[in-house]
């Protein structure tokens, strides 16, 4: 199985690339922030848990979201395998995962991590708000929350892929499709 993990602060783009990666090498894609958004609409249990955090753009707590994403791998392991899009997102949220797919016999095959300045992430998000309909996305002092958690939360992931030599750092700045021209070179490589 090719099973990637597409990695990035919030705007980076990981959302538009995924949807080509998918295309490309027919992959399962697993949005966390999708699945959440599903529940929520949804009302769930598990959405009405998540729902505070991510209004407030906060994380989700780990143990929630991992046993959202095992029920997700264990329901889909006929797939030519799996793209991990804003997920892991903590390094307990990445040690479980090598622990998850090490269950099924499968592995993480690398990491794309997206590399995008603030300054624009903050003007893609703003300019997404105006159509998304996602409340996250309108408003400054949630979207700051959102990459204040990313820096101490979720950046340390980079590392905890690096010492497994499956990072690749891929300039996120640029056209869609250059950007993606990027992403194929280095998934082929995997
Ligand atoms: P973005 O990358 O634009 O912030 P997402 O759609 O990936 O958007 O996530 C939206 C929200 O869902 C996050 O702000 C967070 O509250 C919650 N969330 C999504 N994935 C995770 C995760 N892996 N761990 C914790 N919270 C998560």
């Amino acid at each position: 199985m090719l099973n990637i993990v597409l990695f990035g602060p919030p705007g980076a783009g990981k959302g538009t690339q995924s949807e080509k990666i998918i295309a490309k090498y027919d992959l399962k894609h697993l949005s966390t922030g999708d699945l959440f958004r599903k529940h929520l609409g949804e009302g769930t249990d598990l959405g009405k848990k998540a729902q505070g955090f991510m209004d407030n753009g906060k994380l989700v707590p780990d143990e929630i979201v991992i046993g959202m994403v095992e029920e997700t791998i264990a329901d889909h392991m006929d797939a030519n395998g799996f793209i991990f899009d804003g997920f892991p997102r903590t390094v307990a949220q990445a040690e479980a995962l090598d622990t998850m797919l090490e269950k099924h016999g499968i592995g993480i095959s690398g990491m794309i991590s997206l590399e995008v300045p603030e300054q624009e992430l903050i003007n893609r998000i703003l300019e997404r708000g105006k159509t998304s309909g996602r409340a996250d996305d309108q408003n400054r002092g949630k979207i700051s929350t959102r990459i204040e958690e990313y820096e101490n939360k979720t950046a340390p992931v980079a590392g905890f892929y690096r010492k497994q030599n499956k990072l690749n750092n891929i300039h996120g700045v640029g056209s869609i499709d250059s950007i993606f021209n990027d992403i194929s070179a280095a998934i082929d490589n995997f």
